[in-house]
């Protein structure tokens, strides 16, 4: 979180309420948040905004002159806010105010500082490492997928789909969510797809991403809480039964995420080696 449906209601929320809103202040009081020192970020003071866009799991803030380019990574979350916030704030990572007392915040939580952001003129925006490295998006239309996953060899389905290099915008829950819909193992090699079960992993793609933004557009208004309501059906369900067959989820946990899965539909039954279970039992 937050992942390709989640930036992609943020960004639309957001493209709807900001154009023409002048920025009066900018501030970035995080260490090592803002990435870029030119242009400088007060150089946004006096520009009013034109649009928000979504690119991967990354927000392009629009405005008159310079565009902001946005990663929230796994703790950020970006608020249009009613009022001001405080200046104290810890959790802010970026404070622009808008007319009326408005504001929009990038707040962090947790330890970890992760989130960036960069100042970009708009002829800048698209050579940036961070876009031009993207791979084609996971939503609405993927490509493909047989091709552009065997490029990738015996890494593991679970990795390669979450890498943003290969295709853009799916992430911790989603890549569960989409594996369990299309009935693959997260261990799969990726070179390792017939026609079918590439076809049916993108199509798991579309219909679990356009499903999330379907969901997001009924539910989510602004000002956007910082905890979506996330439609899952496995991730996190551990436990649970499978809402497919009624086997008991599984997981596998890593330092800092677990990944979910139903042994009856994605592994022929077997039950995945859980690390952290084999760590506490040695
Ligand atoms: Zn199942």
């Amino acid at each position: 979180m937050p992942e390709l449906p989640e930036m992609e209601i943020v960004a639309r929320r957001l493209d709807a309420a900001l154009p023409g809103q002048v920025v009066e202040s900018a501030l970035a009081p995080g260490i090592n948040a803002l990435k870029t020192f030119d242009p400088p970020l007060h150089a946004l003071e006096g520009q009013a905004f034109t649009g928000v866009k979504r690119r991967g799991k990354l927000l392009v803030l629009e405005l008159d002159e310079l565009v902001v380019l946005v990663h929230l990574m796994t703790a950020g979350r970006m608020q249009l806010n009613p009022k001001r916030g405080s200046l104290r704030d810890k959790a802010a990572r970026l404070m622009l105010r808008l007319p009326g007392d408005h504001e929009l915040r990038v707040r962090e939580f947790g330890s970890k500082q992760a989130m960036w952001l960069k100042v970009l003129r708009p002829e800048a925006l698209e050579e940036d490492p961070a876009l031009a490295s993207l791979g084609p998006e996971a939503w609405p239309d993927p490509p493909p997928l047989r091709e552009l996953l065997a490029a990738q060899g015996a890494r593991p389905l679970h990795a390669v789909l979450r890498d943003q290099h290969v295709i853009a915008g799916i992430g911790r829950s989603w890549v569960d969510e989409i594996l369990w819909t299309a009935q693959l193992s997260p261990f799969k090699r990726a070179d390792d797809l017939d026609d079918e079960e590439a076809d049916a992993l993108r199509a798991a793609c579309i219909e679990r991403l356009d499903g999330a933004i379907d969901h997001y557009e009924r539910v989510v208004e602004l000002p956007i809480p910082d905890k979506l309501p996330m439609p899952l059906e496995v991730h996190r369900h551990q436990g649970e039964p499978c809402p497919r067959c009624g086997t008991t989820i599984e997981a596998v946990h890593y330092e800092d995420y677990v990944m979910c899965y139903c042994p009856h539909d994605q592994t022929s039954g077997r039950v995945l080696k859980d690390r952290r279970l084999s760590r506490l039992l040695k």
